[in-house]
C-alpha cells in the first residue's frame, strides 16, 4: 500500500497515543458495591500511518468469551509500526457481567439493550454513554463479537445489514462460513452505532461460558482479514470459502416434552421433512421425531438434553443464492 501519510494522535479518556504506539488505558465507569471504581479496559493500537479507525468488542454480554480470546489474539498480531489506521480494543465490556460470569449486569439489564445510554441512567446506561463517546465516536468501523445464549451452540456467523453495500463488503472479506441478514435491534451498540454512522459486523460462534476453538479460530482469522481489507494490514492469512449469504432463517421447536437427542451437526445441509432429533420419555420409549422445517443448514442447535414443548432444537438457515435475491434488495 502506497498510503504513508502520517497518522493522528487518538485521546481515549484523556489518554493520547501518538501514532506508532499503543496503550492500555482503563475508563473508570461506576463506583461499585465495594466503594471502589469499576474500570472498562481499553487497549488503543494506533498506527503509524493513516487509515480507518475500528473497534473490537466482546463481552457486552459478560459470559461470553470467545470474542474475549479472539480480541487477545488479534492484538498479538497488530504492530503499530506497520499498522495503518488504529484499532481500539475492548476485550470486556461489560466488566461486571464478566467477573460473574453473566450475560447480564448485577440489576439484570441488558447491556446490548441499553445502547446509545446516558450519563445520567442505569449502571448499563452509563457505559454504554461512556463506549459510544470514547470509542464508537472515533471509528468508522466496528466488530462486534458474540456467541449463542441460552445453553444454544451457534457455528461461525456474522449478523448483519446485507443490504447496506459497505457492510455486505466487510461480511465478505470477513469470510464466516455464514452471513445472516439482520436488522439491528433496538438499544443494541450495532443500531446505536450505526445511527452514527459506523459500519458494523456482529459475530457470533460457539456457546457462552466456554472457549471454542474452532470459533476463535475462524473469528481471529475473520477480523484479520476485515483489517486487510480495509488496507490496515499487509500479509496473508489462511485461504477460507466465500461466506454463505442467508436472508431467512426459522428455529425449529419440540412440539413435545422429553428428553432431546439431536442427530445433525452443526453445519450440516438437511432436507425440509428429515429427521434432525427424537425426543422421549424418562424411560427412552415412545419417541417422537422432530424435522426439519426447511431445506437448509443447521446454524445452531441447543445444548440442553431436556426440552419442553416449545423450546428451540436446531436453527436453519434457509438456501438462498445471493444473485438471484439481488433485484429485490435493489427494490427495496
Ligand atoms: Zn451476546
Amino acid at each position: 500500500m502506497s498510503d504513508t501519510r502520517r497518522n493522528e494522535a487518538i485521546t481515549v479518556g484523556g489518554v493520547t497515543v501518538r501514532p506508532g504506539r499503543r496503550s492500555r488505558i482503563q475508563l473508570p465507569f461506576a463506583k461499585v458495591a465495594t466503594g471502589s471504581d469499576d474500570t472498562l479496559p481499553v487497549a488503543v493500537i494506533n498506527g503509524r500511518s493513516s487509515g480507518p479507525h475500528v473497534w473490537l468488542s466482546a463481552a457486552i454480554h459478560g459470559d461470553e468469551l470467545n470474542g474475549v480470546e479472539i480480541v487477545r489474539r488479534v492484538m498479538r498480531h497488530l504492530d503499530p509500526k506497520n499498522l495503518r489506521g488504529a484499532v481500539i480494543a475492548v476485550p470486556i465490556v461489560n466488566p461486571l457481567g464478566f467477573m460473574i460470569e453473566s450475560r447480564y449486569l448485577p440489576d439484570r439489564r441488558d447491556l446490548n439493550r441499553a445502547f446509545p445510554g446516558s450519563s445520567r441512567g442505569s449502571t448499563a446506561s452509563r457505559l454504554a454513554h461512556l463506549f459510544m463517546e470514547q470509542i464508537v465516536a472515533q471509528s468508522s468501523v466496528g466488530i462486534d463479537l458474540h456467541t449463542a445464549s441460552n445453553h444454544r451452540i451457534n457455528i461461525p456467523q456474522i449478523r448483519a445489514d446485507i443490504d447496506d453495500a459497505a457492510t455486505l463488503k466487510l461480511a465478505r472479506a470477513f469470510r464466516a462460513p455464514f452471513t445472516i441478514h439482520a436488522k439491528a435491534r433496538d438499544g443494541s451498540l450495532r443500531q446505536a452505532a450505526r445511527e452514527l454512522g459506523a459500519t458494523v459486523l456482529v459475530y457470533e460462534a460457539g456457546q457462552a461460558h466456554r472457549f471454542d476453538s474452532a470459533a476463535i479460530e475462524t473469528g481471529t482469522a475473520g477480523v484479520l482479514r476485515t483489517l486487510t481489507s480495509l488496507g490496515m494490514l499487509d500479509g496473508r492469512l489462511p485461504r477460507a470459502k466465500p461466506t454463505r449469504l442467508i436472508r431467512h432463517t426459522r428455529w425449529v421447536r419440540a412440539r413435545r416434552g422429553g428428553l432431546a437427542e439431536i442427530n445433525v451437526k452443526l453445519g450440516q445441509h438437511v432436507e425440509e421433512g428429515e429427521h434432525i432429533a427424537a425426543i422421549s420419555d424418562a424411560f427412552g420409549s415412545r419417541p417422537t421425531q422432530v424435522k426439519a422445517t426447511e431445506t437448509g443448514w443447521i446454524i445452531a442447535q441447543t445444548q440442553r438434553p431436556l426440552v419442553n414443548s416449545g423450546d428451540a432444537i436446531a436453527h436453519i438457515a434457509r438456501e438462498t443464492g445471493p444473485d438471484k435475491d439481488e433485484p429485490a434488495e435493489r427494490r427495496r
